[in-house]
């Protein structure tokens, strides 16, 4: 294990695990599956050793959790071709700019003398609308439940300081959705699922009842830690080996019952439910949060016309690694045309992209 903070803890908790999964293995003659749907959780995973060190008694399988990673390749085609327009500001994350899009990226517009900025507050592009009055000023608005937020502060400081040339590309998912088209589908046989500790703060620990009620499967919120990991990780195998589903908070610090009251009040004022589409997935039916009507003028799908067409189709594999079907390193790919320099997904651009993580932490060679 790395960067454990707390060795002599670690150490006979991730003991425990290993002991625990043998124990699922011998009633069940196969290791436990647990998927893991969150950048942050994919990347500490792997950056702790966590993942290594359970490699041949626990299946931690990454899924749909890297906001960057889902983003749809026309939502980066349209960002392009917005930056195109006369007197236009385009602000986005960093993570964004390198994410391929149909014939180039963000980072390709900008080179080519584009005005594109990346900032590190989202709130900052309101600075930026304000101070360039004569330009419109579009942020690409990307992120589950814990963004979105953030997202929507924006909209409340254009509207109090009457910002009339600021708009949100929104593009925004939410987990509920998206567990539930995994679940459907089918595709992946899962044990459980390792739950988001900082989106888990917004939703509340009773948000994910479905997962028990509706599919009899587990859910555990887990922290980012090595221990939490490890503890989260240990509590899902004693819920698979119980037979039981339940959904357990392993945070009980700071994730409560219901969630955050006030940000769910905030969403409600501004942002309504709408199809999304998913990188590697297609459309899902209301997964995602849009503006609400009222907030048009703050919402550049409204107030541009951009016609994108079809994505590019590249041998990129990033829909089936974000599905959890493969493994970063079973796309051919994988370490020889994709690498960190040169990403050919944006599984490999994102700091929480699964093959980022595989590529940093868990190569061979
Ligand atoms: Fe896509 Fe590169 Fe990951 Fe392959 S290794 S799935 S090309 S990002």
């Amino acid at each position: 294990l790395k960067q454990s903070s707390n060795p002599e803890i670690c150490r006979p908790l991730a003991e425990a695990v290993i002991e625990i999964a043998l124990e699922f293995n011998r009633k069940f003659g196969r290791k436990p599956a647990f998927m893991e749907v969150c950048g942050s959780h994919t990347m500490s995973l792997a950056r702790t050793g966590v993942k290594q060190v359970l490699k041949n008694e626990v299946n931690l399988i990454s899924g749909p959790g890297c906001p960057v990673c889902v983003t749809d390749q026309r939502s980066i085609d349209a960002m392009i071709a917005l930056a195109e327009g006369e007197n236009r500001i385009i602000c986005t994350f960093g993570d964004m700019m390198r994410v391929p899009g149909s014939a180039k990226t963000l980072l390709d517009s900008k080179i080519a003398g584009k005005d594109i900025r990346v900032l590190y507050s989202p709130v900052d592009a309101v600075r930026v609308a304000e101070e360039n009055p004569d330009k419109e000023v579009i942020f690409l608005g990307v992120g589950f439940e814990t963004t979105i937020p953030i997202l929507t502060l924006m909209i409340g400081e254009a509207e109090k300081r009457m910002i009339g040339n600021f708009s949100i590309w929104m593009t925004t998912k939410l987990v509920e959705p998206v567990l539930r088209f995994l679940l459907d589908a089918g595709e992946v046989n899962l044990d459980g699922f390792l739950l988001p500790g900082h989106v888990s703060i917004v939703l509340g620990e009773e948000s994910y009842q479905y997962l028990v009620d509706e599919y009899q499967i587990s859910g555990v919120i887990t922290g980012f830690e090595t221990a939490e990991l490890l503890s989260g990780i240990y509590k899902s195998i004693e819920l698979a080996l119980s037979g039981q589903a339940a959904i357990s908070n392993n945070h009980p610090a700071i994730v409560s019952k219901t969630g955050n009251q006030v940000i769910h009040q905030w969403l409600d004022k501004y942002l309504t439910n709408c199809d999304e589409a998913w990188r590697g997935i297609g459309v899902i039916p209301n997964s995602g949060l849009d503006l609400k009507p009222e907030y048009d003028q703050f919402n550049a799908k409204k107030r541009f016309t951009v016609d994108v067409g079809e994505p590019r189709k590249t041998k990129c594999r990033c829909g089936e690694v974000i599905r959890g079907l493969i493994a970063p390193n079973e796309c051919p790919l994988f370490g020889k045309a994709c690498h960190p320099i040169n990403p050919v997904g944006p599984c490999m651009v994102s700091a929480e992209g699964s093959c980022a993580a595989y590529y940093q932490y868990m190569r061979e060679s």
